[in-house]
Formats: C-alpha cells, structure tokens, sequence
C-alpha cells in the first residue's frame, strides 16, 4: 500500500502530475478541491456547507474536509495505493491523516512536492482562468488562496520534512520531463 501525497500550491502541476502518477502505478486519485466541487455540482448538503468558502478562496474547515477525506479513503478498502491531492492543506489535517492511517496500519510513505515560484503560478492560472470557469480562479479569489497558502499550508512542509519523506521536484519545465523526477522518488517503494 503506497500513500502518496502531492504538495504544492494552487497552480503548481498536481491535478496534472497525478493523473500521469495514476496511470503508472494504479493508485486511487483522491483530490479534495475535485471532491467539493462534484459536491457543490450536485447541490448535496455537503456541497451547500461549501460553496461560498469554495469560492471566497478560503479553505474549508477542518473538521469538514477531515471527514470527507476519510470517507472517501474508506471507499476504496482494496486500493494498491492513494495520492492525496490538495490534501493535507493545514498542520492539523496532517496530523489526522497521520493517526487515520495509523489506525489501519499504514502511513504516509512519501511527499512529492512540485516546486514553482510565484510568478510562474500567477501566469498559469491566468491561463486556466480562460478555460476553467472555477469562480476561484478570479484574480481576488486568487489573492486569498494563495494568502493561505502561504499562511497556512506552507507548514505542512516542515511536518512532513521532520519524518523524513519529503522529495522536492522542480515544477517548472516539461511535463514528461517533471513526471520522471517524480518516478525515480517513487519507483524505490514500489
Ligand atoms: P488549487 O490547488 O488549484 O487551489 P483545489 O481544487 O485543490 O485547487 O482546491 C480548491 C478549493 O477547495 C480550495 O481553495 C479550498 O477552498 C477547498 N479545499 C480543497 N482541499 C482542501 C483542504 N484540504 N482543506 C481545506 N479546503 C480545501
């Protein structure tokens, strides 16, 4: 079982990077911004709770996206492997994570984090923005993600750095050219 989380900030190759990641190595694709919006798409209760922090830019709370993500983990018993993507996003999600796991006997095995600087992320998302029609890919709403981003999730890092599990790969570049960094921290643990 290989539990793999993706890490970095909005704009930075994940959604991209896990689909290729997916096919390689058959793992489940949990991503939590996917998950609220399928929510929001189909006006559950759920989706109702978060529809306007979704789009202020804001992250969830906690307590919230703690549960889904379990419940979405529980849905797969037989899977060869998870990557979580946009998920840890705060120290306290991280740590529930971590005791979640324990629970099952398993833990996090590896953190990937694609490295890409500011400017670079404002460039991409100005692109998406053509095409996405995400609310919260508006210049302000941008502004907020990236403000907890840098507030909050940036912790996440040194949680994970401190277990020793944490492969820096530079984001900028190539697809095929990034997703191969990938797979050489990856292929050891399969
Ligand atoms: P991006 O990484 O491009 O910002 P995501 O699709 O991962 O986008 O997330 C979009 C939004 O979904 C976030 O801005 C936040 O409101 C919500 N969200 C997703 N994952 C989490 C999380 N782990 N904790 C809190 N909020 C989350």
């Amino acid at each position: 079982m290989l539990n793999l989380i993706i890490f970095g900030p909005p704009g930075a190759g994940k959604g991209t990077q896990s689909a290729k990641l997916i096919e390689r190595y058959h793992l489940v694709h949990i991503s939590t911004g996917d998950i609220f919006r399928e929510h929001i798409q189909n006006d559950t209760e759920l989706g109702k709770k978060v529809k306007n922090i979704m789009a202020s830019g804001q992250l969830v709370p906690d307590s919230i996206t703690i549960e889904m993500l379990e419940h979405e983990v529980k849905k797969n018993p037989n899977a060869k492997g998870v990557i979580f993507d946009g998920f840890p996003r705060t120290v306290p999600q991280a740590e529930a994570l971590d005791n979640f796991l324990q629970s099952m006997n398993q833990k996090v095995n590896i953190v990937v984090q694609l490295d890409v600087n500011e400017e670079e992320l404002r460039t991409r998302i100005a692109e998406r923005r053509k095409v996405s029609g995400r609310a919260d890919d508006a210049e302000e709403k941008l502004m907020k993600r990236m403000d907890e981003y840098f507030n909050k999730t940036i912790h996440v890092l040194p949680y994970y750095e401190q277990q020793n599990i944490v492969t820096k790969v530079n984001g900028i570049g190539l697809i095929d050219d990034i997703f191969d960094q990938l797979c050489e921290a990856i292929d050891p643990l399969v």
